[in-house]
């Protein structure tokens, strides 16, 4: 078992398989310029898998694969595939921005891989289009609605950005009233390549809050995991529920079960913090295995007991981009 050095249990590993992406989303990179790591900087699947099996024999038994877009990697089915028959790891689930899934949707349900999380920002085709720079939106909303009626346990990720989608709040949780999907709204944190930078936030969880509750007054609090980072929330006689994710704001460290490995191999103990030490050569290495668990007790010993105790220490970490952390 993985225990902090603030007696957390760390049991979930978001992995990150490439910081690429066929999305631009703008609180997440720039439209150009981005520094994509070379190939030969990325894990290749069997050292995803090795990883993997590394830190599932520690305690890991819920993996995340995350991005960049996970399905920009055409070789990611072989991965989950391989996740999918490992003794000891109980939950696989996906973060993706839905553009690309459509061919593997029969593959993940014949995998047992049920959790899909998708990011949409809008329910809006033009403000779609102009927070991902790309004209996907049909293509993303057909996927996600198979990924709902097909069975998938979907939750979609909406970023609330001041000025940009705030008025979708509202017919998003439409989807809610029909399906039964859950739509967390998180607010925006500052890790967008450099491109904004910003102290404060107008669209706190607490205002989103207030938002629903003028339209739906009546909506109650549902029970959460006590590591759950959502507050999730059922309007009644609506299918679904809806949930805020209070990610700049941090209410949630207390609980804090996660550890994040980056696209190459960077260990991200906190959101806010800088990587504590990266894996990819010892990975290739010599005596592999024993070094990477050494590594990862390290940097699970040493972790901020809050995500502003890590922002402090790491006073340029916002200078990150979310495709290379993973979210
Ligand atoms: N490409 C996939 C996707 O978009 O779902 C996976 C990677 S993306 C970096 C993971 C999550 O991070 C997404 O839900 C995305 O909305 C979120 N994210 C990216 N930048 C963010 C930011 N600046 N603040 C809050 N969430 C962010
Ligand atoms: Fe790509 Fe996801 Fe970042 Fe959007 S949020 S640019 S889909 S990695």
């Amino acid at each position: 078992m993985l225990v902090d050095n603030h007696n957390r249990t760390i049991n979930y590993l978001r992995l990150a398989v490439t910081d690429r992406c066929n999305l631009r989303c703008n609180y997440c990179m720039p439209s150009e310029g981005i520094n994509f790591a070379k190939n030969d900087k990325l894990f290749t699947i069997e050292e995803l898998s090795k990883l993997s099996a590394i830190l599932v024999s520690r305690g890991i038994n819920k993996i995340r694969i995350t991005g960049g877009e996970p399905f920009v990697r055409k070789d990611v089915m072989v991965l989950l595939a391989q996740l999918a028959n490992m003794e000891g790891l109980e939950d696989i689930s996906i973060t993706t921005n839905a553009t690309l899934i459509g061919p593997y949707i029969d593959e993940l349900k014949e995998l047992g891989i049920k959790n899909i999380n998708v990011s949409l920002d809008a329910i809006d085709k033009a403000t779609f289009e102009r927070i991902t720079r790309r004209n996907q939106y049909d293509v993303v909303h057909n996927n996600l609605i198979r990924l709902i009626t097909e069975g998938f346990n979907v939750r979609i990720n909406f970023i609330a950005l001041d000025g940009q989608n705030t008025q979708d709040i509202l017919p998003i949780l439409e989807l809610t009233r029909h399906y039964d999907v859950a739509v967390r709204y998180l607010e925006e944190m500052p890790f967008n390549g450099g491109s904004k930078k910003f102290q404060s936030i107008t669209w706190d969880y607490k205002r989103i809050l207030e938002h629903i509750r003028e339209a739906y007054p009546d909506y109650y609090k549902l029970i959460s995991p006590e590591t759950s980072t959502s507050i999730n929330y059922k309007i009644p006689g609506f299918k679904g529920s809806f949930g805020v994710i209070p990610s700049f704001s941090r209410t949630f460290c207390g609980s804090c079960n996660r550890l994040r490995i980056s696209a190459t191999g960077d260990v991200i103990t906190c959101l806010y913090a800088k990587a504590s030490a990266n894996l990819r050569e010892i990975l290739r290495g010599a005596n592999s295995e024993e070094r990477i668990k050494n590594e990862i007790l390290k940097a699970v010993g040493s972790r901020a007991k809050t995500g502003f105790e890590a922002q402090e220490k790491h006073k340029d970490v916002f200078s990150n981009s979310m495709t290379s952390i993973g979210g």
